[in-house]
C-alpha cells in the first residue's frame, strides 16, 4: 500500500508560468509637485517631502510640509465656507454636489485606481474592484442621507452640522478613508480640513482637483499635505470642532489627550487584532478562502486583518495543510500586474516592523511557514507568512503587525474560542465559520468587537456602520451611525 504513489498535486502556475498582465499607467496625470489645497486652489510651501512609489522605490510628486500658520489657513477657509455658502446651502443642494462628486469618481475610476496602486502598492486588482468602487458608493450613499437628516435623529427637529472638521487619515486605504470622512461631514452641512497620510497623498491631490472641476464652493474642502507633526497641528487647532482620526491605538491616545477637557468632538477608529474563529462543521474550503482574503487581502494592511485565526483542534492539521496549499498559488510582486495577488507593503518602515515582529515570532519559538516565490529585486515586499504553534501571550498573538502574517491558534470549546479572541486589548472584527446559525449567532454577542462576520469576511458597504470597542476606537463609520457624530443632535 505504500508503495503506491500519490498523485501528483497540482497548483495554478505548477505547469506553465503565467504571463503578465500590466495596468498601464501611461494615461495618468499627475503634477510634479503639490502643496496644499486651500480656499478651492492649490498653494505653495516652504517645506516639502517626496512620496514614493514602494513597488519600484521610484520618487512620484512631492508634497507640501503644512506647518501651524497653513494649517491656520486652512482651518480659516473652512470656518469661512461653512460660515458662508456651504452653510447656507439648501441641503437638497448640498446633495447634488455629494452626488456630482461619486459620479466623477465613477468616471474617473480607472486613473484613481492606478495612481492608488502606484503610491501605496496596493494590487491593481483590489484598488480597481474594491477601494475606488467603495469610494464612489459612500458619496451616492451620503448625497442620499443631506436632505433626509431628520430621520437620522428621530426625535431631534433640526439638527445641526458641527462646524469645521479636522481629520487625519492613514496609507492603507488613502482615498477610501478620505471618501469615509469627508462623504458624511458635507452631508451633514460640515467643512473639513483633511491631512492624508504622508507616504500616500497623491489620490488626495486628485481628489482635490476632482472637486475643482465638480465646482464644490471654495474652501469646503481643504488639505494640509505632511507628516505627524501637521496631523498634531490639526487636531489640536483652536477653531477645529470636531476631530475625526483613523490611525494606530498609540497615536489615538495622543489625540484623546490633546482634546481632553475641550468642546472638540472626537472619533477614533484605531488598530485591531481580529480572529477568524473556524468551527469544525464549517465549509472549510470556504474558510481557507475567508482566512486568506482577511490576512493577505492588502498586504495585510488593514486594520480589520484576520490576523489570528482561531481553529478547532479537530481540524487544525486539515485546515493548516489546506491553507498552506491555497497560500502556494497566490502571487506576490508588481501591483500593477492584473494577476497579482498580494503587492507592495506601503513603505521601508513598515517593512522594517513586520520583519521585526516576524523574527520576535520566530524567536518566541512557534512555527513559521513562508510562501517559496521570487521577490522583485527593488520595492518593499514580503512573503505570505503563517505562524502555527502560537498561544495567546506570544507578542505575534497581541500586536497588530499590519502585514501579511498569520498566527494560528486551536481551541476545543466556543466558550474558549470567544475567550482567546477577546484576549487582546484590541476589539475591530472577527469572523466565525460555523454551519450552525444558532452556534454563529450565540458566539457573535460574546465577541467584544465592533464588526462580526458571519461565513465571509472583509465585507463592507456604506450603508453598514463600522468601528471598534476597546483600544479599537470609538465612534461609527457607514451608515445612519455614521451622521452621528457630525451633528449636534443633543
Ligand atoms: P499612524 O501612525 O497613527 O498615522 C495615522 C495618521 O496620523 C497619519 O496621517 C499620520 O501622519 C498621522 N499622525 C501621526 N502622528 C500624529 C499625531 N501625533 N497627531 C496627529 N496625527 C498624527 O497610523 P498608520 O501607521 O499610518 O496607520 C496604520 C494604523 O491605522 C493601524 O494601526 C491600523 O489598524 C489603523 N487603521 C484603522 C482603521 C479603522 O477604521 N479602525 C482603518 C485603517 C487603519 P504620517 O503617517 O503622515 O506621519
Ligand atoms: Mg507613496
Amino acid at each position: 500500500m505504500n508503495d503506491i504513489p500519490k498523485p501528483r498535486e497540482q497548483l495554478f502556475g505548477d505547469l506553465w508560468e503565467y504571463s503578465t498582465a500590466p495596468q498601464g499607467s501611461e494615461f495618468v496625470q499627475y503634477r510634479d509637485e503639490y502643496g496644499h489645497f486651500i480656499d478651492g486652489e492649490f498653494v505653495d510651501s516652504e517645506e516639502w517631502f517626496d512620496s514614493t512609489n514602494p513597488a519600484t522605490e521610484e520618487t512620484l510628486a512631492r508634497f507640501g510640509v503644512a506647518g501651524e500658520e497653513t494649517v491656520d489657513e486652512a482651518v480659516s477657509a473652512a470656518r469661512r465656507a461653512f460660515e458662508g455658502p456651504w452653510g447656507s446651502m439648501a441641503a437638497s443642494e448640498r446633495a447634488k454636489y455629494i452626488f456630482r462628486i461619486g459620479r466623477m469618481i465613477k468616471e474617473k475610476a480607472r486613473e484613481f485606481a492606478v495612481l492608488e496602486t502606484m503610491d501605496g502598492g496596493k494590487p491593481i486588482r483590489e484598488s480597481r474592484d474594491v477601494d475606488i468602487p467603495l469610494v464612489a458608493a459612500h458619496f451616492f450613499h451620503y448625497a442620499g442621507w443631506a436632505d433626509k437628516l431628520e430621520y437620522a435623529f428621530p426625535g431631534v427637529d433640526d439638527p445641526e452640522p458641527v462646524g469645521v472638521c479636522g481629520q487625519v487619515i492613514p496609507w492603507n486605504f488613502p482615498l477610501l478613508m478620505l471618501a469615509w470622512k469627508v462623504a458624511p461631514a458635507l452631508a451633514c452641512g460640515n467643512t473639513v480640513v483633511l491631512k492624508p497620510a504622508e507616504t500616500t497623498p497623491l489620490t488626495a491631490m486628485k481628489f482635490a482637483e476632482l472637486l475643482q472641476e465638480a465646482g464644490l464652493p471654495d474652501g469646503v474642502v481643504n488639505f494640509v499635505n505632511g507628516a505627524g507633526d501637521t496631523g498634531s497641528t490639526l487636531v489640536g487647532h483652536p477653531d477645529v470642532d470636531k476631530v475625526a482620526f483613523t490611525g494606530s491605538t498609540e497615536v489615538g491616545k495622543i489625540i484623546q489627550k490633546t482634546v481632553a477637557g475641550t468642546d472638540t468632538k472626537l472619533t477614533l477608529e484605531l488598530g485591531g487584532k481580529g480572529s477568524n474563529i473556524v468551527f469544525e462543521d464549517a465549509a472549510i474550503d470556504q474558510a481557507i478562502e475567508g482566512i486568506v482574503d482577511g490576512i493577505f487581502f492588502n498586504q495585510g494592511h488593514v486594520c480589520c486583518a484576520g490576523s489570528r485565526l482561531l481553529v478547532e483542534e479537530s481540524i487544525h492539521d486539515e485546515v493548516v495543510s489546506k491553507l498552506r496549499h491555497r497560500m502556494s498559488t497566490l502571487r506576490v510582486g508588481d501591483p500593477l500586474d492584473k494577476n497579482t495577488d498580494v503587492g507592495a507593503i506601503n513603505s521601508e518602515q513598515q517593512l522594517d516592523k513586520i520583519t521585526r515582529l516576524v523574527g520576535v515570532g520566530q524567536d518566541e519559538g512557534c512555527d513559521i511557514h513562508q510562501i517559496d516565490c521570487d521577490l522583485p529585486e527593488t520595492g518593499y515586499y514580503f512573503r505570505p507568512t503563517i505562524f502555527t504553534g502560537v498561544t495567546p501571550s506570544h507578542r505575534i498573538a497581541q500586536e497588530e503587525i499590519f502585514g501579511p502574517v498569520l498566527s494560528v491558534m486551536t481551541f476545543r470549546t466556543p466558550s474558549e474560542a470567544v475567550e482567546k479572541a477577546n484576549n487582546t486589548p484590541y476589539g475591530l472584527a472577527c469572523g466565525i465559520w460555523s454551519d450552525k446559525g444558532s452556534k454563529l449567532f450565540d458566539v457573535a454577542g460574546r465577541l467584544d468587537c465592533g464588526v462580526v462576520w458571519g461565513n465571509t469576511y472583509n465585507q463592507f458597504d456604506p450603508a453598514s456602520p463600522f468601528g471598534g470597542y476597546k483600544e479599537s476606537g470609538f465612534g461609527r463609520e457607514g451608515g445612519r451611525q455614521g451622521l452621528l457624530d457630525y451633528m449636534k443632535h443633543s
